[in-house]
Order: C-alpha cells, then structure tokens, then sequence
C-alpha cells in the first residue's frame, strides 16, 4: 500500500490494519523528525482511503481518477493545512471549519491533513477542537508533527498516535547511493542527515553558493572546536554566521549535537561514533574534554534548538548557547 516510503513497516502495517477492520479512527496524529516519509504517508493513506481499485492490494492504486486528483492536490475533498508563517492561525481553521459544514463533495472520507501542528496557537488549536470533539460526517484528520509533547494537551487527546522512526544510518546510505549520490559522500551525508532522509536528500542537493555538505561538516566542527577552546574566539560572530535562516540553523545545531555525542561515546565505543569519517579529529578532541562539560554542552545545544522551533529569536538563542558554552 505504501511501498514508496521506506523503513516504516510498523506505523504503516498499523495503518494498513485500521483500514481492513473498519476502524479507521476520526483523528490521528503522526508523530516523528521531518524527512522521513510522515507526510507522504498521510497523501497515501487519503488515497488508500477513497481509492477506486477493485483490487484490494493495488489500493492506492495511484492510477484512479481519485487517486490521480490527491496526488494532483485537486482533490476538493483533500483539505491541507500549513503554517502560514510560522504559525497556523485561526482565520486558516475558521475557514476550514467553514468548508467542513458542507458535506463532502466526491470523497468517500473527506480528510483534513494538519502539517506541523504543533505550530497552532492556544486559540487555532481550541477552534480545532471543537471539530474533533463533533468530526463532521464521512471526515477524518490526519494530524502531523514532530513529537507529541509539542502538540496541545487538549488536542492530543484527541487523537490516535501513529509514531514513525527515524531511518537507519544504513538505509539512508543506501537511499542516496540508489539516488546517484557517490559511496564517500552518502557516508558523510548519512551522519549529518540524523534519521532524516528528506535532511539527507537536501544536503546533497547542488544549489549556486552552497558549499559540499561534507566540507561544511568539516566547518562546523571547527567552529565547534574554536568554541570549545575559547581564546579569540567571537561569540557574536559565530551567532551571526548561524542566524540566517531558521530551518538551516536547527540543522547546523543537529550536526553540532551529533559532533558532542560523538565526542562524549568516542572514549567508551568507538564503534558508535556517527561521524566516522572524521574519527581521528574527534579522538584528538574528545581526550581534552570531560564527559561532564560536553553533557552540558549538549544540554546548552539542545535549550537553543527548542527556543528556535518554538519561535523565539534565532540569533539571541544561538548568542546564549554560545556564551554559554564558551564559559564552560
Ligand atoms: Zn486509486
């Protein structure tokens, strides 16, 4: 049924068993990093869910004129909800609401796919509420985000947690290499990418400026290590480097915590280190540090990334974290 999202047997074999017994339930909430097929996942199970194949096992067909329409996003009866900004708002959920008091126009279950939900307010998510709690008629709702502890208590309430994993190291590599990417780089790229197999995709992307992922790596770990050893180093300087744009910012933060973890396991399980290509660089450091100190590196790296995904400002955050980590 979803054969093009790969390493998720276990959320989709659940899926797969909602639909055959009947028991599809009106909300549900996929829970897990970005980039590991959450999305597609819920444009799949819409059109599993309305598909026109008579055949049981080639549904979602992909072939149907339903199918066809949600994979087109033609479908009327197909209703996304994104950010708008950064947040979704309320007039976004009063206009849904408003198209929710018509009955379906062609679909079997109308579905409404909420991405990053977690990104509601207080007053979107009670307007949202109040059409779980009375779903309309042959309606259901797809909600996504990236863990359940971000969505608002009352909403989640709501909902039946679908959680999918991040993908293996290994998967990842082998993604890549069968995208064309060369065996070097998918190793490199597979560290950096953290599960994620759409961070994976986008790092080895070729874009104008945009330098090798596995020397921007290699950048990073030695901004990390300036910072780490003090002296000159220009705290503010490194804010600014980092501050541009948001989503780039929490993947240089991931990549940053991927160096601290390597550097904390290195002395007890080399084998367990992510970055294994520059293993030799991370012994040299990782003997003049204390378990103690990277921990709270990792805590002080971990504090900037939440303030960043919950909207607060950028640069004060990455200028916190690295005052912070430059006192330690
Ligand atoms: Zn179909």
């Amino acid at each position: 049924m979803f054969d093009i999202i790969t390493g998720q047997d276990e959320p989709l074999s659940r899926l797969m068993t909602m639909k055959k017994n009947g028991a599809v339930p009106h909300a549900l909430l996929f829970t897990g990093i970005d980039g590991i097929g959450k999305s597609l996942a819920a444009l799949s199970y819409a059109m599993a869910l309305n598909c026109k194949a008579v055949e049981p096992e080639s549904v979602p067909c992909r072939q149907c004129r339903s199918c066809k329409k949600i994979l087109g996003e033609t479908h009327p009866d197909i209703l996304p909800i994104r950010p708008s900004g950064s947040i979704i708002k309320i007039a976004q959920i009063r206009d849904l609401c408003q198209k929710l008091l018509i009955k379906p126009v062609e679909a079997a279950v109308r579905v409404v796919i909420v991405h990053d939900t977690h990104t509601m307010n207080p007053e979107s998510g009670n307007a949202l509420l109040k059409v779980l709690e009375e779903p309309p008629d042959r309606t259901m709702f797809i909600l996504i985000s990236d863990q359940a502890s971000d969505v608002l208590p009352t909403i989640l309430s709501r909902c039946q947690r679908v959680s999918f994993s991040p993908l293996s190291r290994g998967s990842i590599k082998d993604l890549l290499i069968q995208n064309g990417v060369d065996a070097h780089q998918a190793e490199g790229v597979s560290a950096m990418a953290c599960g994620s197999l759409g961070r994976a995709l986008s790092l080895c992307e070729k874009k104008p400026n945009r330098p090798d992922p596995l020397v921007f790596r290699r950048f990073l770990f030695d901004e990390l290590v300036s910072l780490i050893r003090g002296g000159t180093f220009d705290v503010l300087s490194f804010a600014e480097k980092f501050s541009q744009k948001k989503d780039q910012t929490l993947n240089v933060l991931d990549i940053l915590l991927s160096f601290i973890r390597d550097l904390i396991v290195h002395p007890f399980d080399k084998d367990t280190v992510i970055n294994r290509d520059i293993a030799d660089e991370i012994e040299n450091i990782s003997g003049s540090m204390t378990t103690a100190s990277l921990l709270c590196m990792a805590d002080l790296i971990t504090a900037a990334h939440q303030g960043i995904k919950a909207n607060a400002s950028v640069r004060l955050c990455l200028e916190t974290m690295a005052i912070q980590i430059k006192r330690i």
